[in-house]
């Protein structure tokens, strides 16, 4: 494809951008945040000619599968909105940035912290954050278990959320201690989101969460709904909690 085709072939995946976001989700994007997630998909291509960071490439799957896919966590997010102070969400795991950096993109009021154990995947977000003009986002090498315990992180956020990292009830250990009191975690799943769930009856209970509501989403050209499980936390995460580095994977709570 020349250059031309390329170009005039983006504008129109962007126009569906537009377009989708506004009729699946009723978001409004701006042509600033319009130009943010083409400058995006743009720097995730080219990265990832050296660093292995999506199996998502073709740019129209990028638009379904990772942007609107991130912005429909809106549709939980929102319900909850408290716009006398910056909202503190954590993505955990984000890898490539999803779904905390459209969410970003989106809304100036969230304070975005992306956590990824994988340093090239970091070095990817600390460049979008800088590239997007992100300045109140920050990016940390770390491992959410760590992270639980460390002081400044463990109760702090508003929304601790996640795709793709982990089954429920090892996310539960990386999200629920991150997660301040009445604040709500958020986990995007595919198919089998009703037998995490079911699997997760323990993880919820020690860990002191609850699952509030389960969002069905559909997005064009996707046979399977996705699921937006949203928990909320009940109680006070347990000292002892999140366990050491690779024991919530290794010996999952049940
Ligand atoms: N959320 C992104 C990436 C999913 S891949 C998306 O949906 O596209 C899973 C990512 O989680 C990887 O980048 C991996 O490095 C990170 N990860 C896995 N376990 C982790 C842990 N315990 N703490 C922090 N990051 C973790």
């Amino acid at each position: 494809m020349d250059r031309r085709a390329k170009s005039e072939r983006d504008t129109a995946i962007m126009e569906t951008l537009k377009r989708s976001a506004k009729d699946l989700l009723g978001l409004k994007l701006t042509r600033a945040q319009l130009q943010a997630f083409e400058n995006y998909a743009l720097e995730l291509t080219a990265w990832n000619q050296h660093t292995n960071l999506t199996t998502i490439l073709d740019p129209q799957d990028i638009l379904v599968k990772h942007f609107l896919d991130s912005l429909s966590c809106l549709s939980a997010i929102n319900r909850r909105h408290n716009p006398k102070r910056a909202l503190r969400v954590v993505d955990v795991g984000s890898g490539a940035g999803f779904p905390g950096l459209p969410l970003a993109i989106m809304r100036p009021d969230i304070q975005l912290t992306l956590v990824d154990a994988t340093e090239k995947k970091c070095a990817f977000l600390r460049h979008m954050v800088a590239e997007l003009g992100l300045i109140t986002a920050r990016v940390l090498h770390r491992r959410a278990e760590n992270l639980g315990w460390d002081r400044e992180h463990r109760g702090h956020y508003d929304w601790a959320i996640a795709r793709a990292v982990a089954r429920l009830p090892v996310l539960l250990e990386y999200l629920l201690p991150l997660t301040r009191s009445d604040g709500r975690c958020l986990a995007q799943k595919s198919e089998g989101a009703r037998t995490e769930i079911q699997a997760a009856g323990r993880a919820l209970a020690v860990l002191g969460g609850e699952v509030e509501n389960v969002l069905s989403v559909e997005l064009p050209g996707i046979a399977e709904p996705r699921h937006l499980i949203v928990i909320k936390k009940v109680a006070a995460t347990p000292d002892g909690y999140p366990r050491r580095a690779g024991v919530p994977v290794k010996r999952p709570l049940r």
